[in-house]
């Protein structure tokens, strides 16, 4: 018999870990030797390890999850009071925390108008992928199902949202892909794919989208999917122009903007919701890290009233309604938890916060690549920034991954935890990632950006 786990004792926990946790993104090999790091209490935008070792928190919960920070209690409390009240209720049926937080999120989306629940951004892309291949049979004999996605975008784990991953590293194991997704080229300008720069290169890698539409045929596009400012790709703001082209594209030919939001949604670069930096329209936004900021799963799927209209109008038709579900898409935890995280950023200025901190990163970074020449590009919107690191800023190849790593590692050893792009193809896999919950303050981040400074003085030495 297994004996009851002592959560007091260190090694009996990590022990149980190295024994039975399958961890998420990463290869098991050096757990043989090395211990894993187990975290058990956060604080703000500190956490602390089994250890007792105080961290600086700089990836909000590793992957751009917890906006409002830590042990934020009226969080819990919400949750709880709700939970004892009704915990779960699927299917056709209503909650109250669910509508009250669909009202609440519509009114930060102007143009928006549906909010369908789900748990995580995956499945949220996976809704609205199925609700453009719906579409298709719907209005178009199902003729106009392809939908593209872009070179180095991410929109999940699961087969379909893989198919439509533009990281080739992530996908190459798990085919074959689902069909009738599409790439166009990334619009990296550091990267550039076309001799021009700022919003001539912008408009062009949005043209690049028109000529996969025409040269696929526009009766066969029905979606467009694209992050706002891409993740783990690289962390690539688009350059200037892009998006109104991309916008105009999509009108023109007809085909449905759906935007993932799952990393850059509620707060993370300075507005509610990254497209709204660009004044686009889209038809559909998926959502969701920071909508609870990791307090309960949820995730939403939003749409345009008229994209609601499509799936409503003809009772009788069995492609008017959209037969899907997701079980705990009805766990009141969910909306619960938003509702009072929606109001802390909205209470505390974070978004202003995040404008004003990102800005601090931005220049701190760029300060700190006159004293490192290994600092190749530097970019980001909001608290959402990459520093690109290069073995030579010439002809920008790309620093080897093991460097990057350690870069990391050592910062990890300063207290402070970053990220980086992880097992990418070369030119995408030597991005630091700093991504701090919103709260962060200037000392956090001069903190964060001090660490690498230290990091990459040693690593290069
Ligand atoms: N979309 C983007 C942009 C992401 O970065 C992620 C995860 O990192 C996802 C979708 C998938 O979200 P989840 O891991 O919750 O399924």
């Amino acid at each position: 018999m297994t004996l009851p786990l002592n959560a007091n004792d260190p090694c009996a926990v990590i022990e149980a870990d190295r024994a039975h946790v399958w961890h998420h993104l990463i290869q098991h090999k050096p757990f043989e030797t090395v211990d894993p790091k187990i975290i058990v209490e956060g604080k703000g935008l500190r956490v602390w390890d089994i250890a007792g070792k105080e961290h600086i928190d700089g990836v909000s919960g590793g992957v751009w999850t917890v906006n409002v920070g830590y042990g934020r209690e009226r969080i819990a409390d919400a949750v709880r009071d709700q939970l004892v009240k009704l915990n779960f209720f699927a299917g056709a049926q209503g909650s109250i925390p669910g509508a009250r937080f669909a009202e609440a999120l519509v009114a930060k989306m102007p143009g928006m108008s549906r909010v369908y629940y789900a748990n995580s951004g995956s499945e949220a892309n996976e809704k609205g992928f199925k609700m453009i291949r719906q579409i298709a049979h719907k209005r178009h004999g199902g003729r106009k199902n392809k939908i593209l996605y872009r070179e180095r975008d991410y929109h999940g784990t699961t087969i379909a949202c893989l198919s439509a991953g533009g990281q080739e590293e992530r996908n190459m194991q798990y085919g074959p892909m689902t069909p009738a997704f599409v790439p166009v080229p990334h619009c990296l300008e550091y990267r550039a794919q076309w001799d021009l720069s700022g919003e001539e290169y912008g408009q062009r890698a949005a043209d690049a989208i028109e000529e996969v539409i025409l040269r696929e045929g526009p009766d066969t596009v029905g979606g467009l999917c694209l992050e706002p400012v891409t993740a783990g790709g690289g962390v690539i703001p688009p350059p200037p122009g892009y998006w109104p082209r991309v916008q105009e594209i999509c009108r023109k030919y007809d085909v449905l903007l759906m935007i993932d939001e799952v990393v850059c949604g509620v707060g993370r670069t300075g507005t509610w919701f990254g497209y709204q930096n660009y004044g686009i329209e889209p038809d559909i936004v998926t959502m969701a890290k920071g909508v609870a900021s990791g307090y309960a799963a949820i995730s939403c799927c939003v749409t345009t009233e008229a994209v609601f209209e499509m799936f409503k109008d003809d009772p009788d038709d069995p492609l008017n309604y959209f037969r899907d579900i997701s079980t705990f898409g009805g766990c009141t935890a969910g909306p619960a938890a938003a509702l009072e995280n929606m109001a802390i950023i909205e209470e505390e200025g974070l978004l202003e916060n995040t404008v004003a901190m990102g800005e601090r990163v931005i220049a701190n970074l760029e300060a700190l690549s006159d004293k490192h020449a290994v600092i190749g590009d530097v970019r980001g919107k909001g608290l959402f920034c990459g520093a690109e690191l290069v073995a030579d800023r010439a002809t920008k190849e790309p620093m080897d991954e093991g460097r990057v790593k350690a870069v990391v590692a050592d910062c990890m050893q300063q207290g402070v935890i970053i990220g980086c792009t992880n097992r990418s193809v070369p030119g995408f896999n030597n991005t630091l990632c700093l991504s701090p919950p919103l709260i962060a303050t200037a000392d956090d981040i001069d903190a964060i950006t001090g660490a690498i400074d230290g990091a990459l003085s040693r690593v290069m030495a």
